[in-house]
Parts: C-alpha cells; sequence; structure tokens
C-alpha cells in the first residue's frame, strides 16, 4: 500500500470513529477527497483502494484532471470551488455535484447549461457560516430563500448545505458555526426543500462536523499531503 492508500485509509477510520462517537450509523459520513493541486496520478492512487468522490476547486485543472481519468468508471466529480459565469458551462458538463452556490445566477446558468441527457447536478447553497468579509457564500439568513428559488430550476438538485468554518476557530465556535449549519437544514425542509446534506469539515475539523451533523466532509490534506501552491 502507498503512502496516500494508508492516508485515505487512515481518513477513513477516522470518519468511523467519530460517527460512533457522536451514535451515528457506521457509513453514515462521506469522504470526499480533495485532489486541489495534486496530479491524477495521486487521484488514481487513492480511487484504487475504493475512494470515488473527489473535490476539486479549480474549475481548469479539474477539467484536465477528468480527461486524464476518462477511464475510471464510476468516480464522482464534486466542485467545491467559486464557479465563475465563464465556467459553469464546462462544470454543467462533467460534473456531478457543485457545493458552491452561492447566488442564484449561477445555478440559473448550470441549469440551463446542464445537458438534457444527464441527471440533474446535485447542489448544495454555500453559507458564509461566520459571516466573514471577502468570503464566498450566503449570509446565513438568505441561506433558505436562494435554496428555495434553486429548487425551482429543472435540471438540479438542491441537495443542502455547505460551509468553511471560521479559521483559526475554537472547538466551541466550530460547534456554533456546525450547530448553526443544522438548524439552517432544518428550516430548509421545513420551506419545504427535502434536503439532506451538510457539506461540512476538513482536514483540521472533520471530527467536530461529524459530531455535528456533517454528511459529506472534504478533506484534502490529511489525503494527499501538504499543499504546494508553487
Ligand atoms: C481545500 C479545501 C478543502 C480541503 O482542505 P484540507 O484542509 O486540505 O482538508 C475542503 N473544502 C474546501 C472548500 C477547500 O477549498
Amino acid at each position: 500500500m502507498t503512502s496516500l492508500q494508508q492516508n485515505y485509509r487512515n481518513v477513513l477510520a477516522r470518519i468511523g470513529q467519530a460517527e460512533a462517537a457522536a451514535h451515528r450509523s457506521a457509513g453514515s459520513v462521506k469522504l470526499v477527497a480533495v485532489g486541489k493541486t495534486f496530479p491524477a496520478a495521486d487521484i488514481r492512487e487513492v480511487y484504487a483502494v475504493g475512494c470515488r468522490d473527489f473535490g476539486e476547486n479549480y474549475i481548469q485543472e479539474w477539467y484536465e484532471k477528468t480527461g486524464r481519468l476518462a477511464d475510471l468508471p464510476g468516480i464522482v466529480w464534486h466542485i467545491i470551488g467559486d464557479v465563475q459565469s465563464n465556467k459553469t458551462k464546462y462544470v454543467a458538463e462533467r460534473a456531478h455535484w457543485v457545493h458552491t452556490i452561492g447566488r442564484l445566477k449561477t445555478a440559473q446558468r448550470l441549469s440551463a447549461q446542464r445537458p438534457p441527457e444527464m441527471p440533474p447536478l446535485q447542489v448544495c447553497i454555500e453559507v458564509n457560516i461566520a459571516a466573514e468579509p471577502n468570503k464566498h457564500g450566503v449570509a446565513p439568513e438568505e441561506a433558505v430563500a436562494l435554496a428555495c428559488e434553486a429548487a425551482k430550476l429543472p435540471n438540479l438538485t438542491v441537495r443542502g448545505l455547505m460551509c468553511v468554518a471560521k479559521e483559526g476557530s475554537s472547538e466551541e465556535q466550530l460547534r456554533q458555526q456546525f450547530g448553526k449549519m443544522q438548524q439552517l437544514l432544518a428550516d430548509l425542509n421545513a420551506a419545504g426543500v427535502a434536503a439532506d446534506v451538510l457539506s461540512m469539515g476538513m482536514s483540521a475539523d472533520m471530527d467536530i462536523a461529524v459530531e455535528c451533523g456533517a454528511t459529506h466532509v472534504r478533506v484534502g490534506s490529511a489525503v494527499f499531503g501538504r499543499r504546494n501552491y508553487g
């Protein structure tokens, strides 16, 4: 087994422990392995030991990787970075999930550009949960309204909500932010959108995210190692 494959197994075990500690069923949390800045060969290694869900931030980098990895059946691509208007077409044609819908216009373009023969694009609304300036995502109080509007679009399925916790948060602050996400998901369900996904938790805070109800954790460095942005 390679070191990346061992890392992947270790992260799965860590998620399993967090599930058990929170009295959640084993396998209820999906690991999305975030490969940004890492080559397609690294993704292939982790795929070989069973990983199928991969997250990418940068559309051009991701698109090139999809070409190199087109021979891998069942691979599921999650876009977890900002999708600018001039990139929506690539995403609509090749992604399975977009976790980072922050405005209606992006959702509208993705729905319009989704090829009709493909299943609906699975999307989450990105919430700027700690109301940080200059951070992507809608304000918490606008999340339900945006999700309800996006849910009306024909070629998208609104699955839930996503956040990146504020950097440097204490455990207590993380629990506050993730707990607020859980409440927003309940609000969204009460508003009539049957959403079931909370995409939250990264290498440093996945354990607390699982404790607070995350269904998808997005884990980069704990699987692939330290990123070098060169
Ligand atoms: C990079 C990134 C991750 C993974 O971060 P790690 O700390 O490396 O696990 C998760 N979510 C988003 C939105 C990211 O940009």
